[in-house]
């Protein structure tokens, strides 16, 4: 790692004669400053001033011009931090000046990295960046302004270049997946698209929009019977409550929650949300008349008429629950949090050619939310992954598996890659990370040739979210959360592929909670 800043500290006044002189002492004094506390290995790493000028800016105004250089243990630009202060003690005391401002002429950091990267990169703020197979020298933009470094951005442009390479390694990379058990096989009843049948049998229609779907009477009905088999055999017996989370989310909670790292990265595409400039009728007037005119609408007018937006639709489903705790400290004895959600339709942005009902861009899921102690997170993971088997297993009577998934979010920082796959015992899941339920789809070909339907997931997700905002416990135990999903659209899909529409093959422990299924009407 090479540091090489060029800045100025601007004066609002001109330097007295004598501080040539005094300079000289005070940057024999600053070094020692700077080097106090440094290991005697690591004091080539530090900040060193390599030049330093005192400079007319105007009649006015003087400038003291430095270029410092540093390796990674004291960057130059926190080294500058530091400087700040220092002078602005002494030029304040000894000349009764101050600093009127700081200027940045000049950055180039040299970052070692792991490898050149596959595909080279540019990033904002960085006029250029140059990639040698062990560094990447860039160049920041000219005129960075000083809370760019306070804020630590500096910091995370250097991370981001090294995260972006490890980042391009894992992508090119099968996901982690590991299959750690798996049901008895199962003979299906078909091995058709559970799509195709859907829609032949009335359940579900396709909208003009993409990958949105109606919900006929009989699947809706066959939804409302899984909700009545989830609070039975898993929320009641486990002591979940019900919630309504918001289904609207502003870019704050996104900020928090991590996602925005990943936008439209492979794991994050959401809709976005934009509201009108202004409600004022007159202001809508126009787009009204034209349509009485026409029948038609100009989507690009009405762009016009929005702010950017505010948000998105919600997309994970768990993190707009959580301004519920932000900021809150909890008294020891409420935890566990046990909560669930099924109030309103999630979105994402799939991309592709249009998928089948597996995959849509509305869904409808069941979201499972814990929160507390590291034990009581990993206790509950281990119930909930017990009872979601109870629930495909034994009462919906499916084959299906259980795989071992690197998260997301912790692919996405680079790391999780490298863990021995032998290390991971899972007859306990007790440690950060995703258990993923997938099941068979007979329609997809061979059981170890097709790709199984990702049903379900629990998740321990460790402090990351209880940190993000900032959830405290009452006696200041460290707090974990954890959450699992699974939408109404994949267990249908999943349950007919095997089970098809017809109940008089349903398994019997699912046909005591239905006495008929409703049909629609007769279409012509
Ligand atoms: P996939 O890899 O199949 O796209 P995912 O990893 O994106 O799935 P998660 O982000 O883990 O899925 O979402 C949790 C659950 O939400 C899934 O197990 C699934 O039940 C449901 N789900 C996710 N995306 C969709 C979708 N497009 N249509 C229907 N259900 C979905
Ligand atoms: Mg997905
Ligand atoms: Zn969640």
């Amino acid at each position: 790692m090479k540091y090489n800043l060029q800045f100025s500290f601007k004066l609002r006044g001109k330097f007295p004669v004598e501080a040539q002189e005094r300079m000289k002492e005070w940057f024999t004094e600053l070094q020692q400053l700077l080097e106090k506390g440094i290991q005697e290995r690591d004091l080539k790493k530090i900040s060193k001033v390599k030049k330093w000028v005192l400079k007319s800016v105007n009649e006015k105004e003087d400038e003291l011009l430095l270029t410092v250089v540093s390796g990674e243990t004291m960057p130059a630009h926190h080294a500058l931090l530091r400087m700040r202060k220092f002078f602005s003690g002494k030029f304040g005391k000894e000349f009764r000046l101050g600093i009127s401002g700081i200027d940045i002429k000049s950055y180039k950091i040299d970052i070692d990295i792991p490898n050149k990267p596959a595909k080279e990169f540019t990033l904002p703020f960085v006029s250029t960046i140059i990639f040698t197979n062990d560094t990447a020298k860039i160049t920041l933009e000219k005129n960075i302004p000083i809370d760019f470094i306070e804020k630590g951005s500096i910091d995370r442009i250097v991370k981001l270049v090294r995260n972006k390479i490890v980042e391009q390694i894992i992508r090119g990379k099968d996901e982690h997946h590991l299959v750690v058990w798996s049901s008895e096989q199962k003979k299906p009843v078909t091995n058709e698209n559970p799509t195709d049948i859907m829609i032949k049998d009335g359940w579900i229609q396709r909208t003009s929009y993409r990958n949105q779907w109606i919900f006929a009477p009989a699947i809706s009905a066959l939804t409302e019977t899984l909700k009545e088999i989830m609070v039975e055999h898993l929320y009641k017996p486990l002591g979940f409550k019900n919630m309504v989370f918001p289904k609207v989310v502003p870019w704050e909670v996104w900020k928090r929650s991590g996602h925005l790292s990943g936008i439209y990265q492979g794991g994050f595409e959401p809709y976005f949300v934009c509201t009108p400039k202004t409600a004022d009728p007159e202001y809508w007037e126009e787009i009204a008349d034209y349509f009485r005119i026409t029948l038609e609408i100009e989507p690009e007018k009405i762009m016009e008429k929005l702010r950017p937006p505010i948000g998105g639709l919600s997309f994970a489903q768990c993190p707009p629950f959580w301004t519920y705790l932000q900021g809150k400290t909890i008294s020891d004895d409420s935890f566990p949090l046990f909560y669930y959600d099924w109030s309103g339709p999630t979105f994402r942005y799939e991309s592709g050619a249009a998928h089948g009902f597996e995959r849509v861009d509305e869904l409808h899921r069941i979201e499972t939310l814990y929160i507390g102690f590291p034990e009581q997170i990993k206790k509950v993971a281990q119930d909930l992954r017990a009872n979601f088997r109870k629930i495909i297993g034994d009462v919906l009577d499916l084959e299906f598996r259980e795989a071992w998934v690197t998260p997301w979010w912790s692919s996405q920082e680079g790391k999780g890659d490298d863990e021995e796959e032998s290390t991971i015992e899972l007859k306990n899941f007790d440690q950060i990370g995703t258990i993923d339920m997938e099941i068979y789809m007979p329609y997809r070909g061979k059981r170890n040739q097709s790709n199984w339907l990702e049903t379900q997931n629990v998740s321990i997700l460790g402090n990351k979210y209880t940190k993000n905002f900032t959830v405290k416990s009452q006696s200041g135990k460290e707090l974990w959360s954890g959450c699992g999903g699974g939408s109404f659209e994949r267990y249908i899909s999943a349950f007919v592929a095997q089970k098809g529409t017809n109940p008089d093959k349903w398994p019997e422990k699912l046909l005591k909670y239905i006495d008929e299924l409703p049909s629609g009407p007769t279409f012509l």
